[in-house]
């Protein structure tokens, strides 16, 4: 039997952060902190883009034949994970509300600009005046961006149309974008993401049109993976959100819930009963909450940029919620209004410094969960062999100092698909 033939070869890493134990499933309760390290750890990829060997270098040198024309990457004094996943954004979107954030420092509360038509509306209105081109081009940008931060997965949702024409529009973008690369792209239909304005007095006829006649196109087009609400005081009730994911997910369209994060809603409830893949948010997560979580085997999507950048005291139940076995992932949410921020390193880095997560369960947060938080656990967000080889060198020999040095980006190399994408 000749050996697997290596295109691509990183080795000679102070730590290999592999994330993984050779068992399925996202890391909850203990192993939330598994990093499943290598010292003098190697991984090589083979044409097809995918992990054949992982391990310390001598074994994996071993294991594999090295291509002709392999690329074979030193990464002495470094740390290699793999590369970060971000579950949660709104990437898509035209304009700014740099002027709200003076708002809100003034005093102004985040939901009382929204009802008041500011907020996510003022942005439904600049992104519906801007071409799908001009999307495509100003989100490229982002995801650029990204890369350069070591994200090689991103989750997208629609949200800023909020008519069934202009929210096929946002996931068509998706769709281009995704069709770029290099990054892995998942969309979500986020219809329910604010009540428009032609809708603000009759939003019942809004949620009927993104059951009737939203959803139903989205799938045939098969735009999206997920299908989300933000269901919120003010927004949408429990009720309809339940309406809107039960009809998504009867698409194929599986539930996603923006859940818990101005006020306890009722929407953690709702993603255990409907067994939805992740609830996001969740400040104001209660106990019976998070058990029902653990039951249901959802995700916990932490977004510590949203809470920091609102200024909010109340935390998620980090803890409480690795405590009782809820597998917990970290995402950005970037979006223009209550996120800017889009890089993985510094949401680890809050998760940390905000005393919720260690360094190592932060980091299983942000690749191996965040995967699974978007039902991608089986096919990338750790370093097995068979999975995608995508990863991130970075300029520091171990995890730990991704939230050491807040703020600065240690990112030397990102490969994906067994492809070096961006390098210092
Ligand atoms: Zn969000």
């Amino acid at each position: 039997v000749s050996a697997p033939v290596a295109t691509l070869l990183v080795e000679r890493a102070a730590a290999l952060v592999t994330v993984a134990d050779g068992r399925p499933g996202p890391f909850a309760g203990p192993r939330q902190g598994e990093l499943g390290l290598v010292a003098d750890g190697a991984v090589a990829a083979d044409a097809a883009g995918r992990i054949i060997a992982v391990g310390p270098t001598a074994a994996v040198r071993a294991a594999v034949a090295l291509a002709p024309d392999a690329c074979v990457l030193d990464a002495t004094g470094c740390c290699v994970l793999p590369g970060f996943v971000d579950p949660h954004t709104h990437a898509i979107f035209a304009g700014d509300r740099a002027d709200e954030l003076a708002e809100r420092l003034a005093g102004a509360d985040y939901l009382a600009i929204l009802a008041a038509g500011g907020g996510i509306l003022r942005t439904v209105r600049a992104t519906r005046a801007a071409t799908a081109e001009a999307l495509v081009a100003r989100a490229a940008g982002f995801l650029a961006e990204m890369l350069r931060h070591g994200t090689t997965t991103v989750e997208i949702k629609s949200g800023y149309g909020l008519s069934v024409a202009e929210e096929l529009k946002l996931l068509e973008v998706a769709r281009a974008l995704a069709e770029r690369g290099p990054q892995t792209i998942v969309a979500t239909v986020l219809g329910a993401h604010a009540v428009p304005p032609e809708w603000r007095h009759a939003p019942e006829g809004y949620v009927a049109q993104v059951i009737q006649e939203l959803l139903p196109r989205v799938a045939a087009a098969d735009l999206a993976r997920f299908c989300d609400v933000f269901c919120e005081r003010g927004v949408f009730s429990v009720e309809q959100s339940r309406r809107i994911l039960q009809a998504g997910a009867a698409l194929g369209l599986r539930p996603k819930i923006h859940a818990e994060q101005k006020s306890a809603f009722g929407g953690t409830q709702l993603a255990a009963e409907l067994g939805a893949v992740s609830a996001d948010h969740l400040e104001y997560a209660s106990e019976a909450d998070i058990a029902a979580l653990a039951t249901a085997g959802t995700v916990a999507v932490l977004l510590p940029g949203a809470a920091f950048v609102l200024g909010e005291e109340r935390l998620a139940p980090a803890r409480a919620l690795v405590a009782a076995g809820v597998p917990v992932a970290l995402a950005t949410d970037f979006n223009p209004g209550t996120c800017p921020i889009l890089s993985m390193p510094l949401i680890i880095g809050l998760a940390c410094l905000r005393r919720q997560l260690t360094p190592a369960e932060a980091v299983v947060a942000a690749t191996r969960n965040a995967a699974y938080a978007l039902g991608l656990g089986d096919d990338l967000g750790s370093l097995e062999v068979g999975k995608r080889a995508d990863l991130v060198v970075l300029d520091a020999p171990a995890p730990g100092h991704l939230p050491y040095w807040f703020g600065r980006n240690l990112v030397r190399t990102v490969v994906k698909d067994g492809r070096i994408v961006w390098s210092s």
